[in-house]
């Protein structure tokens, strides 16, 4: 019998799963990956994109004397299984490479669409890598947490994905354009057919006309989820490809994996002018694409974000700090029921404490916070007040036998703190993630919280973390 891919196995495990013993989070997360199994969508004639192969979303149009494919996706071997479902539609040759940014998710794949005996045009802005660029100028790489934040790390019988993307293989180093991008992740190990394939054709204006295989197209520029993005626009069928400014979930203003600023109200002008092209049909980044009424989903994703920040902006007039705004700045029940503007990968919350940094920094307005007692001297306070190191514990265990999750957590974590050599409250405490993970919604939240809880369990085992 052949053997099951990593993705096939997913979806039966997905669908056998107990649905009576999930939270509503791990429910709609659930939902969302069956929505995206492989399929091949037709988006408009002529145009086609490949959903559930790779992490994102890897298109082709049909030109007259070959295609054109934007975005190649993340790795070879998904990439390759989506030039086969490609070629089952026509012969021609690629004639072409578009890539709407420089992320390894949506480049690493372009060796397999490229014969090794050849050279094609590959697209890009000038300012393509830019993210990378920056990130190395500040001497840190990508992904500076101790744990992943898309589920690399999460036990496998707990990954659900990153909410617009079914569970991504860590990928190979050296996979992507980047010279140090998320597929140079420690621990990734080094593709054998991966060969450096670096844009051969860029450019620096707003907008770009070009004519390949007889078909027209516009590149623009558009700075939004990255610097180095663009949109393509066609404009005789009314189809863009927005790269990852435009997805089905909440858009992911901040990474919880630290190291990338993401300028929103930048963001949501790159999305107005999509808006300004009067779409009908939407290929996103990542998710399924948007089939009609493109333009008013745009309308709403450019909006609300849009709204979040005025209203960020007017609670911080108000002296309210970042807690205080996460429990200020709701979206509108108009917003707040769309599906497409849901927390699966980015959050509202998360949008909300992006905006206080960026705008005010770190200081939150309340004096307490200038005059800290140190993270060991407070969980000596505490144990002082629960009756010990042991008292934090067993309030721990009755906080989290009453499903109080975050609050046993919190008395796990000092009680860890004074015994950091102790396996009993790393072990506590990594069963208070699991049970916070499991409800939360947000799937690089819930990964991280998962992930964290794994590393913790290696460390009261003696492994290493
Ligand atoms: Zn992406």
């Amino acid at each position: 019998m052949k053997a099951m891919t990593p993705s096939l196995r997913f979806f039966l495990f997905a669908a056998l799963a107990l649905p009576g013993q999930d939270s509503p989070a791990t429910r709609r997360l659930k939902q969302r990956n069956l929505e995206l199994a492989p399929a091949i969508v037709h988006v408009a004639e002529g145009v086609y994109a490949a959903v559930g192969y790779t992490v994102s979303v890897n298109c082709m149009i049909v030109g007259e004397t070959g295609v054109i494919i934007i975005d190649p996706g993340q790795s070879i071997a998904g990439s390759r299984r989506v030039r086969e479902e490609f070629a089952k539609i026509t012969n021609k040759p690629v004639s072409a490479i578009i890539c709407t940014h420089s992320r390894a998710d949506h480049t690493g794949g372009a060796p397999a669409f490229v014969d090794p005996d050849k050279t094609i045009p590959i697209w890009a802005r000038a300012n393509f890598g830019s993210e990378a660029a920056t990130v190395q100028a500040a001497g840190i790489r990508v992904g500076v947490r101790p744990v992943n934040t898309q589920g690399f790390d999460v036990p496998p019988e707990k990954r659900l994905g990153i909410g617009i993307a079914i569970p991504p293989n860590r990928p190979p180093a050296g996979s992507g354009m980047m010279r140090d991008g998320v597929a140079n992740l420690p621990g990734a190990a080094q593709a054998p057919e991966a060969r450096p394939m670096p844009p051969t054709h860029q450019f620096s204006e707003e907008r770009r006309k070009l004519e390949i295989a007889g078909v027209q197209l516009e590149l623009v520029a558009a700075p939004g989820e990255t610097d180095d993005q663009l949109y393509v626009w066609l404009p005789s069928q009314r189809v863009v490809f927005s790269g990852d400014n435009f997805y089905q979930s909440w858009p992911n203003t901040y990474p919880l994996r630290g190291s990338a600023r993401r300028d929103i109200r930048m963001w949501a002008d790159s999305v107005d002018k999509i808006v300004q092209e009067n779409p009908l049909h939407l290929v996103g980044g990542h998710t399924k694409p948007i089939l009609n009424d493109a333009r008013k989903v745009l309308e709403n994703y450019r909006d609300a974000l849009r709204f979040v920040h005025q209203k960020t902006m007017e609670g911080a007039e108000k002296f309210l700090t970042p807690d205080e705004l996460v429990e200020y700045v709701k979206l509108p029940p108009e917003f707040a029921q769309l599906d497409y503007l849901g927390d699966y990968y980015g959050s509202v919350a998360g949008t909300v404490r992006e905006i206080y940094a960026q705008h005010v920094g770190w200081f939150d307005g309340d004096p307490l916070n200038l005059h800290r007692l140190p993270p060991r001297e407070q969980s000596e306070r505490m144990a002082a007040l629960a009756g010990g190191a042991q008292g934090l514990l067993e309030k721990a265990r009755t906080a989290l036998a009453a499903n109080d999750a975050v609050w046993a957590a919190q008395l796990a974590q000092h009680a860890m703190r004074l015994q950091p050599a102790a396996k009993e409250p790393k072990l506590l405490l990594a069963e208070a993630l699991d049970k916070i993970a499991e409800k939360t919604f947000n799937a690089p939240s819930r990964n991280y919280t998962f992930a964290f809880a794994a590393r913790l369990r290696r460390e009261a085992a003696g492994e290493r973390p």
